[in-house]
């Protein structure tokens, strides 16, 4: 067992409920199934946050909440930090599924996981009302360990050391960059705007022409990203497409919501991908 895994493992044990945040958008391209492990193991409820659902596609938010609901000793709440009043029914939520505890003497005591840039820290500062985390939009902001009150008789425990994705498929390392900004090499973020480029065609076609004014039949994601260069007048000093513009431009239009509220994933084409990767 490795150091992060035996210390989370411990702190499980003094956990008597656990928040996972997750990003609406692909909650499960954003887990970290150590989290599923750990408290089933020892038998704790799981609040699953699905936050960032400002930015979400509503119906495929909606499809995950049944997802989530359907399993054993789960219960999902999509949200968005961005709404006070989102935030402040997590208390209350938080009682209802651990009721033996949140008394004087069993304080009810929560710990909150989640991999880096789901929202933790913007989640922790809005539940205790007050700045106590640093906030980034770069991966790995959320290191140092708290302890915090939530409320008289309810308590945060240390978050364990980092916990990273477990990259389970290449699309889930494409969705999380897309989304999440993991690094900022051009390249990557050309190979991720084709990713992404491939993705609206499939499901969302009708965002693209709406925010560029394109017409998507017969494109690829390399056409996307073309077609957003060619439209943006994004041009190189030869006269050549300038797709390491357009394609920052594709994602930074997709992270903002600029584009639309778009989910990378449904429980659908979650289980399609699974299949596929099982078959490869
Ligand atoms: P952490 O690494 O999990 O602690 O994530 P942070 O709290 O640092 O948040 C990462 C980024 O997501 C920050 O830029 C936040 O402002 C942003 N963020 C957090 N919650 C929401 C939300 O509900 N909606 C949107 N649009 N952005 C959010």
């Amino acid at each position: 067992m490795n150091a992060a895994k035996k210390e989370a493992a411990e702190q499980m044990e003094n956990t008597d409920l656990v928040i996972e945040v997750l990003d609406a958008r692909l909650p499960e391209a954003s887990c970290n199934p150590l989290v599923e492990e750990l408290r089933k193991f020892r038998q704790r409820p799981c609040l699953k946050i699905l936050n960032k659902i400002d930015l979400a596609d509503p119906q495929a938010t909606a499809a995950w909440k049944a997802f989530y609901d359907a399993q054993d000793g789960v219960t999902a709440y999509p949200m968005t930090t961005k709404k006070p009043g989102d935030v402040a029914r997590i208390p209350d939520i938080c009682q209802s599924l651990a009721p033996h505890r949140g008394v004087p003497t069993k304080p009810l005591r929560i710990m909150i996981m989640g991999i880096p840039n789901v929202g933790k820290s913007t989640l922790m500062n809005a539940l205790l009302k007050k700045r106590v985390a640093k906030v980034g939009d770069e991966p790995a902001v959320t290191k140092t360990q708290q302890k915090l009150y939530l409320g008289k008789h309810m308590v945060l425990v240390d978050t364990p050391g980092m916990l990273w994705p477990k990259i389970a498929m290449a699309s889930d390392g494409l969705m999380l960059a897309a989304s999440h900004a993991v690094g900022s090499n051009a390249l990557i973020e050309e190979e991720v705007a084709e990713f992404l480029g491939n993705l609206l065609l499939e499901r969302y076609p009708q965002l693209l022409t709406a925010r560029y004014g394109f017409r998507t039949e017969g494109l690829d994601g390399i056409a996307v990203i073309e077609q957003v260069a060619a439209r943006r007048g994004f041009r190189m000093r030869g006269g050549d497409f300038d797709y390491e513009k357009a394609a920052h431009v594709l994602l930074h239009d997709y992270r903002t919501g600029a584009l639309g509220r778009i989910s990378l994933e449904t429980p659908e084409t979650r289980a399609a991908a699974l299949t596929q990767h099982a078959a490869e």
